[in-house]
Parts: C-alpha cells; structure tokens; sequence
C-alpha cells in the first residue's frame, strides 16, 4: 500500500497542516497562524508588565516638578511663574510619554507644549536649556526667523528635527523624547489681520507649516537637514513625544493685554478690578487671545496650552545674576583668576556700578557679561605674569576701565 506523503506538523499545538492551514516554517519546525496568534498575545501581555514596572522605575527617577523648580532656582533667577509652568508641563510631559501606548483603557493625556512670553533677555534661552540639561534628553534651539514656507528661499521647518536628530545622535528614539525650543516665534506674526494677496511665506505659512510638528505627527525629515528632495530617504521622525517649548519677547503686547484689560473692566466690579491690575507690569494677565491679537494663528495657539510669562529684570535681579547663580558670571571670573593661583575680588559697589551700566545701555542681563569682560580684560591681560596674589575690582577701577573703552567705540 503506497504510504500519504507525510504532512507538517505545526511544533505548537500538533496540527497537520490540512486541518492548521497555513504554516510558517522555522530553523527547526513550523508555527500555524493561531499558535502565532496566541504567541503575540502572550508577548504583548509581557512587555506590557515589564513596561509598566519600568515606568514606575523611570517616574521614580523622574525628579518632581518641586525639585525641577528648584534645580531652575540655581541657575535661574526669579521668573517663578515661569519656572513653576515649565516644571509640572515638563513632568507631565515625561508622565505622558511614560505610559502604555497600547493600554486602549487608559485617559490619553495630551501634549502639553508651552510658550513664553517675555522681553530679550530675561532667561527664555537659559529656562529651557537649564531644563533640558537636567532631564538628559537632546535639546535644540532653532530660530523661527530663519523659516519659510515651503518652496521658498530659506529653511523648511522640518529642518527643527534634523537639528534633534543631530543632537542626539541619529538615535531616532532618543529623537522623538526630546526638547525643541523655537525662539523668536513671534516674529512669524501674521503680517496684517486681512489675508492679503501677495503670501505671507515667512509668517503666517510658517505658522501652517510649523503646525504638524507642534501637533504630533509622523514627519518626513531629509536626513542631513537642507530642503526635501524627491530622491532622498527620508527619516520618519514621530513627534507625538517631542516637546516644543516656544519663546518670544512679543514686543508691543502690552499695548493689546492693556486694551483688553480696558474694554473688559468696564461694567459692574470694574474699579475692584482696576485696583487688582498693575499697570507697570502688564505681561502677567498675558492670555491666549492676546497671542492672537499680535498675529499668532488660533491653531498654533490651541497646539501650546501652556502660556507663561517672563517679567522684565529689575536692578535687584540683574544685581543676583551677576553674583548668585551657580555658575553666574562673577563666579566665572573668579575662577579663571583661581586657574592661576590668584584670588580676584569685587567691591559690592563695583557690582553695582556694572548693573547701573547694564541698565543704561538697556542691554538687561544679556549686556552684563560684556560689560564685566571690558572692565576685566586689563587685568585678565597682567595679571598671569603678575607677583600679585590678589585683585581687587572696585567701583573706581571698573569705572575707569570701562569709560576708556567707551571712549574708544
Ligand atoms: P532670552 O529671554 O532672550 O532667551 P536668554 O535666556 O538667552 O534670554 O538670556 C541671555 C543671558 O542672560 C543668559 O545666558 C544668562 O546669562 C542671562 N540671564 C537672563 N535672564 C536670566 C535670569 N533670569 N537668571 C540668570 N541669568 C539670566
């Protein structure tokens, strides 16, 4: 009797493959489509423990918005407001990117991007790379104003991620966790409130380009950066996890929260009202309708929930950058001195005169290191080769050097 020809065998459960189907074949056996099934299922219930007890590891070691403040506070001064924002938006953030993506259950958290608002040079840069330095992920800096639609002479905005791709390696995952601050974002203002019929390629339609970033989406990125170009690969970046923390100085916005808090504050409790408002400092009662009022389009607004803002650094402040933050300009030069075996000192008055300076020129605190590199480079220029242990800056010395170079400009 002719003997069947043998059948395979599905390793798993046994089944011939008459009665199995389909059998996927192995080094050694073969898997039928329902013990693959059934193989998934058990896998993903697997990774979906172990992920869970890694994400109680990593929240664990995430540090607590309380601690993200005051890990700010050594490098930042003031701008709480700011500093308490960014703090739960950056923890919630981690909080979102941390749960299961495949737990269909659970409340989907959105993304939280924010934006400040706030004059140059009150520490919109340093907030976000002091945070960035202190969660370890890759961070980058991209100017709005370098932008324009696509098509246009300039850079397209999918050049942001190829900036954190960079940043991070090439590490597509590292990538896709990270921080991007677009600074300057208010210089892509809508150009005037009535559509016009030349485009606007600059702002608005950056503003519509930059949109599918901020919202989270799979993004076609040319991977050495430039513009696309129909014979490259592209690099699928997912930006659902990318933080996007927007800075801008909106100058002029005052003159529009003013005219809201105005027209708002007629009618009933309107003198309560008016005594609450300090009119010195109106960038505090910032809202989102103001952003819209400067040129900012209303999707791009919905897509940054978070809007802080930074106030304008006073004498006092400028006075603590100089002297207080960790590695504060003060504390810079006088290491450097301590490199080479000599002890360099400022009189409190000195310290002052160089804030009074800093006020004049209107420079805020992005004008104080300047300022402290004139009046020190004499010193810096002597005093490696000098007999002398100590150096003493005082308001006499400061002013002297500083007025020579002044004269020479
Ligand atoms: P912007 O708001 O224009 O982004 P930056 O963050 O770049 O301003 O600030 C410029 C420089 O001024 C910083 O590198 C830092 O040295 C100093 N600075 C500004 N604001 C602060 C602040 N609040 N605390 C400490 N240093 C500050």
């Amino acid at each position: 009797m002719a003997r069947r020809i043998q059948e395979d065998h599905c390793s798993f459960c046994g089944r011939g493959s008459s009665e199995a189907g389909i059998l996927i074949s192995g080094m050694e056996g073969f898997i039928c489509c329902d013990c693959a099934q059934q193989a998934k299922r058990i896998a993903d219930e697997q990774l979906s423990v172990s992920r869970k007890s890694n994400v109680k590891e990593e929240l664990g070691k995430l540090p607590t918005p309380k601690e993200i403040k005051e890990y700010l506070d050594n490098y930042v001064i003031g701008q709480d407001d700011a500093k308490k924002y960014l703090s739960v938006a950056v923890y919630n953030h981690y909080k979102r990117v941390l749960q299961d993506p495949n737990n269909e259950d659970s409340v989907e958290i959105e993304k939280s991007n924010i934006i400040m608002v706030g004059s140059t040079g009150t520490g919109k840069t340093l907030l976000a790379r002091t945070i960035a330095k202190l969660l370890k992920v890759p961070f980058t800096i991209v100017d709005a104003t370098v932008f324009t639609e696509a098509g246009y002479v300039g850079e397209d905005v999918e050049s942001i991620l190829s900036r954190l791709l960079q940043e991070a390696d090439w590490d597509l995952e590292k990538t896709q966790r990270g921080i991007v601050f677009i600074d300057e974002i208010d210089k892509i203002a809508r150009k005037s409130d009535n559509p016009s019929i030349t485009r606007d390629v600059s702002g608005e339609g950056v503003q519509q380009g930059m949109l599918k970033l901020l919202e989270g989406s799979i993004v076609n990125v040319p991977p050495k950066g430039g513009r696309k170009h129909p014979d490259q690969d592209y690099v699928h970046v997912d930006t659902r996890n990318i933080l996007f923390i927007c800075g801008g100085a909106f100058d002029g916005i005052e003159k529009k929260i003013a005219q809201r808090l105005n027209t708002h504050t007629v009618g009933y409790n309107s003198v309560q009202n008016m005594m609450k408002i300090d009119p010195n400092d109106l960038m505090q009662y910032v809202q989102p309708q103001d952003l819209k009022s400067f040129g900012l389009i209303p999707e791009i607004i919905g897509r940054l929930p978070v809007l802080t803002y930074l106030n304008p650094l006073d004498k006092k402040a400028l006075r603590n950058i100089l002297t207080e933050p960790k590695n504060s300009i003060v504390k810079q030069y006088m290491r450097l001195f301590e490199l080479d075996g000599k002890t360099l000192t400022f009189t409190p008055e000195a310290l002052d005169y160089i804030v009074d300076q800093a006020v004049e020129y209107k420079l805020g605190a992005r004008g104080l290191r300047s300022i402290v590199e004139t009046i020190m480079i004499d010193a810096m220029y002597v005093a490696p080769s000098s007999r002398h242990k100590n150096f003493e800056v005082t308001l006499d010395y400061a002013r002297q050097q500083f007025e020579k170079s002044s004269h020479l400009r």
